[in-house]
């Protein structure tokens, strides 16, 4: 008889396979991240850190976070309990996501990535802020996306967007280093 090798529970006829071993439906929906992920070439290890990063995620949520600082609607902090939420509306998300939750520890790394190129005007392609998370094995990269499309480096929009992500910039620097 099968079992999942992360709940033990007895698997169905729906059942995914890993480098470790089968993994139940369940199980499955936390270590691929919610279908963003495959997991065909993860091993125990790697298995192991997903669900218990997960399972423990699942439990933090939501009645747990406070907002005690945001920044619009990117990112809300939790400063006492030291989480960040990004509320991953598709619109700057752009990835049909659910609210992430992630500890301050994990950020390792925020950025700007701004394509800008010159023709008849000066034109901003798209303002991205990207994150990336670490928590043991797990890397997680998330993007927050400020402008979508071009649009003109003279506009108004161009101006207060770059503002929002040097803000952003500033708040994420500040959590990845504490004082
Ligand atoms: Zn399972």
């Amino acid at each position: 008889m099968k079992q999942c090798i992360l709940c033990h529970c007895r698997l169905g006829l729906v059942k995914f396979k890993s480098r470790a071993g089968w993994v139940c439906k369940q199980c499955y929906a936390l270590v691929s991240l919610n279908y963003t992920q495959t997991i065909t070439n993860l091993d125990w290890p790697q298995l192991q850190a997903l669900y218990h990063q997960q399972t423990a995620r699942q439990t933090l949520e939501p009645q747990e976070f406070v907002i005690t600082r945001r920044i619009n609607q990117y990112i809300l902090l939790d400063d006492t309990h030291q989480l960040l939420c990004l509320p991953n509306n598709v619109k700057f998300s752009g990835a049909e996501l659910a609210p992430e939750y992630f500890q301050y520890h994990m950020l390792r790394q925020s950025y700007l990535e701004q394509q800008t190129r010159t023709q008849a005007s000066l034109v901003c392609k798209n303002i991205i802020v990207q994150l990336k998370f670490q928590d043991t094995a797990t890397v997680q990269q998330r993007a927050i996306v400020l402008v979508p499309k071009p649009i003109d480096i003279h506009s108004l929009i161009y101006a207060t967007q770059l503002k929002v992500a040097h803000q952003l910039l500033a708040t994420l620097h500040q959590i990845a280093t504490p004082s």
